[in-house]
Protein backbone atom coordinates (compact mmCIF):
# COMPACT_ATOMS: atom_id res chain seq x y z
CA UNK A 1 0.00 0.00 0.00
CA UNK A 2 0.98 3.18 -0.81
CA UNK A 3 2.64 5.69 1.94
CA UNK A 4 0.77 8.76 2.72
CA UNK A 5 2.93 11.57 2.91
CA UNK A 6 1.24 15.05 2.66
CA UNK A 7 -2.26 16.09 2.67
CA UNK A 8 -3.60 18.16 -0.68
CA UNK A 9 -5.96 21.41 -1.82
CA UNK A 10 -9.61 20.13 -1.22
CA UNK A 11 -11.29 18.42 -4.01
CA UNK A 12 -8.21 17.86 -5.71
CA UNK A 13 -7.94 14.67 -8.04
CA UNK A 14 -4.03 15.24 -8.84
CA UNK A 15 -2.66 11.31 -9.59
CA UNK A 16 -0.72 11.03 -5.61
CA UNK A 17 -4.74 11.86 -4.31
CA UNK A 18 -5.39 9.06 -6.33
CA UNK A 19 -2.98 6.32 -5.64
CA UNK A 20 -3.03 7.05 -2.44
CA UNK A 21 0.51 9.19 -1.80
CA UNK A 22 -2.06 12.83 -0.71
CA UNK A 23 -5.02 12.65 0.90
CA UNK A 24 -7.42 15.94 -0.51
CA UNK A 25 -8.82 17.82 2.40
CA UNK A 26 -12.40 17.38 2.48
CA UNK A 27 -11.12 13.35 2.85
CA UNK A 28 -8.76 13.89 5.38
CA UNK A 29 -9.46 12.02 8.46
CA UNK A 30 -8.77 13.68 12.35
CA UNK A 31 -5.76 11.29 12.85
CA UNK A 32 -4.52 13.12 9.31
CA UNK A 33 -5.10 16.44 10.57
CA UNK A 34 -3.52 15.45 13.74
CA UNK A 35 -0.27 14.24 11.53
CA UNK A 36 -1.16 17.75 9.26
CA UNK A 37 -0.52 19.51 12.90
CA UNK A 38 2.08 17.63 13.83
CA UNK A 39 4.53 18.37 10.47
CA UNK A 40 4.32 13.78 10.01
CA UNK A 41 2.11 14.81 6.68
CA UNK A 42 3.65 17.80 4.18
CA UNK A 43 0.85 20.81 4.38
CA UNK A 44 -0.10 21.63 0.43
CA UNK A 45 -3.62 22.46 1.35
CA UNK A 46 -3.25 26.02 0.43
CA UNK A 47 -5.80 26.99 3.05
CA UNK A 48 -6.01 28.70 6.01
CA UNK A 49 -7.17 26.37 8.99
CA UNK A 50 -8.61 27.95 12.02
CA UNK A 51 -7.73 26.02 15.52
CA UNK A 52 -10.08 25.97 18.60
CA UNK A 53 -8.87 24.65 22.01
CA UNK A 54 -11.18 23.69 24.85
CA UNK A 55 -9.44 23.61 28.19
CA UNK A 56 -10.68 22.11 31.15
CA UNK A 57 -10.30 23.78 34.47
CA UNK A 58 -11.42 21.71 37.66
CA UNK A 59 -12.54 23.51 40.53
CA UNK A 60 -10.51 25.46 43.17
CA UNK A 61 -7.94 25.83 40.51
CA UNK A 62 -6.66 29.07 37.96
CA UNK A 63 -5.68 28.69 34.57
CA UNK A 64 -2.15 27.19 35.23
CA UNK A 65 -3.89 24.10 35.90
CA UNK A 66 -6.10 24.22 32.89
CA UNK A 67 -5.88 21.01 30.78
CA UNK A 68 -6.23 20.66 27.04
CA UNK A 69 -9.47 18.78 26.65
CA UNK A 70 -10.44 18.70 22.98
CA UNK A 71 -9.34 20.91 19.61
CA UNK A 72 -11.49 21.67 16.44
CA UNK A 73 -9.85 22.32 13.37
CA UNK A 74 -12.10 24.13 10.63
CA UNK A 75 -12.04 25.18 7.12
CA UNK A 76 -14.89 26.49 5.51
CA UNK A 77 -17.82 23.61 6.08
CA UNK A 78 -15.25 21.28 6.83
CA UNK A 79 -14.63 20.46 10.72
CA UNK A 80 -12.59 17.91 11.98
CA UNK A 81 -12.96 16.97 15.80
CA UNK A 82 -9.59 15.67 17.29
CA UNK A 83 -9.57 13.11 20.00
CA UNK A 84 -8.30 13.88 23.52
CA UNK A 85 -4.91 12.48 23.43
CA UNK A 86 -4.32 14.00 19.92
CA UNK A 87 -4.91 17.38 21.11
CA UNK A 88 -2.26 16.75 23.41
CA UNK A 89 -0.05 15.49 20.77
CA UNK A 90 -0.48 18.77 18.70
CA UNK A 91 -0.19 20.91 22.35
CA UNK A 92 3.21 19.18 22.56
CA UNK A 93 4.32 20.30 18.93
CA UNK A 94 3.25 23.71 19.75
CA UNK A 95 5.06 24.09 22.98
CA UNK A 96 8.42 22.41 21.21
CA UNK A 97 8.28 25.01 18.29
CA UNK A 98 7.46 27.36 20.91
CA UNK A 99 10.84 26.34 23.46
CA UNK A 100 12.75 25.86 20.01
CA UNK A 101 11.72 30.03 19.08
CA UNK A 102 12.23 30.69 22.65
CA UNK A 103 15.84 29.55 23.20
CA UNK A 104 17.13 31.65 20.44
CA UNK A 105 15.71 34.68 22.28
CA UNK A 106 16.96 36.47 24.69
CA UNK A 107 15.56 36.86 28.23
CA UNK A 108 13.43 39.44 27.11
CA UNK A 109 12.16 37.93 24.14
CA UNK A 110 11.71 35.11 26.46
CA UNK A 111 9.37 36.78 29.10
CA UNK A 112 7.14 38.49 26.15
CA UNK A 113 6.71 35.33 24.10
CA UNK A 114 5.61 33.22 27.35
CA UNK A 115 2.97 35.86 28.08
CA UNK A 116 0.70 34.46 25.79
CA UNK A 117 1.58 31.07 25.78
CA UNK A 118 -0.94 28.63 27.85
CA UNK A 119 0.97 26.60 30.92
CA UNK A 120 -1.32 23.51 30.23
CA UNK A 121 0.63 23.02 27.46
CA UNK A 122 3.26 22.12 29.41
CA UNK A 123 1.75 19.52 31.38
CA UNK A 124 -0.08 18.30 28.58
CA UNK A 125 3.35 17.70 27.05
CA UNK A 126 4.32 15.47 29.97
CA UNK A 127 0.80 13.89 30.21
CA UNK A 128 0.88 12.13 27.32
CA UNK A 129 5.32 11.46 27.55
ZN1 LIG B 1 -3.80 15.91 -5.03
Amino acid sequence: MTTLTAVDPPGCGCTECITGQYVPLDHATPKNITALLNGQLSNHTGVELRITVVYALRADTSAGAALVESMRVEYEDLVWHLEPSDAASVAVTVLERAENHLSTGGPDDISRAMEGLPPSWGRAARRCL
